[in-house]
C-alpha cells in the first residue's frame, strides 16, 4: 500500500476524548503519509487536533479508530510497554517549553534518553549531539546559564541523541524571539538536509514556510496538504536580520546562577 520510503503511514486516524459526559472528536479520519527525509509543517487553529495527531504519530497515545504504520510496523494496537519502547527508539520530541532538568548540565540532560535505551549507543553520543546543535562549548552549563534559544537547542540534542526515525516538534519556536526561532529553524533544516524526517506544528506561517510541505488542519481533519513552492532558507533569513542583541538570560562566561 505504501511506498518503501514511507516513514509514517496513517490511515483514517481518529481520536475521541471523553470530557465529562461529552465526547470530543479531537481527530476525525486523518490519513497522512510521510516519506523519509520530508520536513512537514502542520498548521491550523487552536483546537483543530494538531497536538492530538502529534501524540498519535509519536506513539504517546493510541487512536480510537484507524491504523498507523511506523516504518512499516503497525503500531496502532500495541500495548503500553511495547509502545513506549518504540517511542524511545524511534521518536524524538521537541516542545514549546524546553523541559530541561534544571539541576543537570546540558550534556547530562542530553544523556537522559540513554537511560532507557534498548540498543547500544556510543558513549560519546550526548557530546556529539550537543556538537551537532552547536553547543559543544556549553556542555557543562546548566539550563539557567543558557538563553532560551540555547535551551531549545539542548532539547533538540536530547531529542536526536538516539538518532530517531522522526523528529516531532510542537510549536518549537513558540517561546523564542524571532532570531532565536530562526536559529532553531536553521538547525531543523540542517538536520533535515542530513536525512532526518521532521514534522513540526506551528501557528506561524513564516516558520511553516521553512518546511518542504504544509498540512492544514481544521476541526480534526486535514483540509489542505501542499508542497512548499518557495521554501525559506533559514541561513538567508538570518543573514538578512539585524545584528543580534546581547542574549537575554545568558550569563557571562564563568558565572554561576
Ligand atoms: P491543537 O493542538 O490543534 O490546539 P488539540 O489536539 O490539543 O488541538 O485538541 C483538539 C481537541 O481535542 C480540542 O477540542 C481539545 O479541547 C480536545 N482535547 C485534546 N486533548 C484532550 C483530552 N485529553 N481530553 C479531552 N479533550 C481533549
Ligand atoms: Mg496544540
Amino acid at each position: 500500500m505504501a511506498s518503501d520510503d514511507a516513514v509514517v503511514v496513517a490511515e483514517k486516524l481518529a481520536k475521541d476524548y471523553l470530557a465529562g459526559a461529552v465526547q470530543v472528536h479531537a481527530l476525525r479520519s486523518v490519513s497522512l503519509e510521510l516519506a523519509r527525509g520530508e520536513m512537514i509543517a502542520i498548521m491550523g487553529p487552536s483546537g483543530s487536533g494538531k497536538t492530538t495527531l502529534l501524540n498519535l504519530l509519536g506513539c504517546v497515545d493510541r487512536p480510537t479508530r484507524g491504523r498507523y504504520w511506523l516504518e512499516g510496523e503497525d503500531v496502532s494496537r500495541l500495548h503500553d510497554n511495547v509502545l513506549s519502547r518504540i517511542r524511545n527508539e524511534k521518536i524524538g520530541f521537541v516542545f514549546q517549553v524546553f523541559n530541561l532538568l534544571p539541576r543537570l548540565s546540558a550534556v547530562d540532560n542530553v544523556r537522559l534518553p540513554l537511560l532507557y535505551r534498548h540498543r547500544a549507543i556510543p558513549r560519546d553520543a550526548p557530546a556529539q549531539a550537543l556538537a551537532r546543535v552547536g553547543l559543544a562549548d556549553r556542555a557543562h552549563h546548566r539550563p539557567t546559564q543558557l538563553s532560551g534559544g540555547q535551551q531549545q537547542r539542548v532539547a533538540i540534542a536530547r531529542a536526536v541523541v538516539m538518532d530517531p526515525t522522526i523528529l516531532l516538534a510542537d510549536e518549537p519556536t513558540g517561546n523564542l524571539d524571532s532570531r532565536s526561532g530562526e536559529e532553531i529553524m536553521l538547525l531543523f533544516q540542517q538536520l533535515n538536509a542530513e536525512g532526518m524526517t521532521i514534522l513540526l506544528v506551528t501557528h506561524d506561517p513564516d516558520v511553516a514556510q521553512h518546511a518542504s510541505r504544509i498540512v492544514l488542519m481544521r476541526d480534526g481533519r486535514i483540509t489542505s496538504d501542499l508542497p512548499v513552492a518557495e521554501r525559506l532558507d533559514a541561513r538567508q533569513v538570518l543573514a538578512a536580520m539585524p545584528a543580534p542583541e546581547p542574549e537575554a538570560g545568558a550569563l557571562p562566561e564563568g558565572e554561576v546562577a
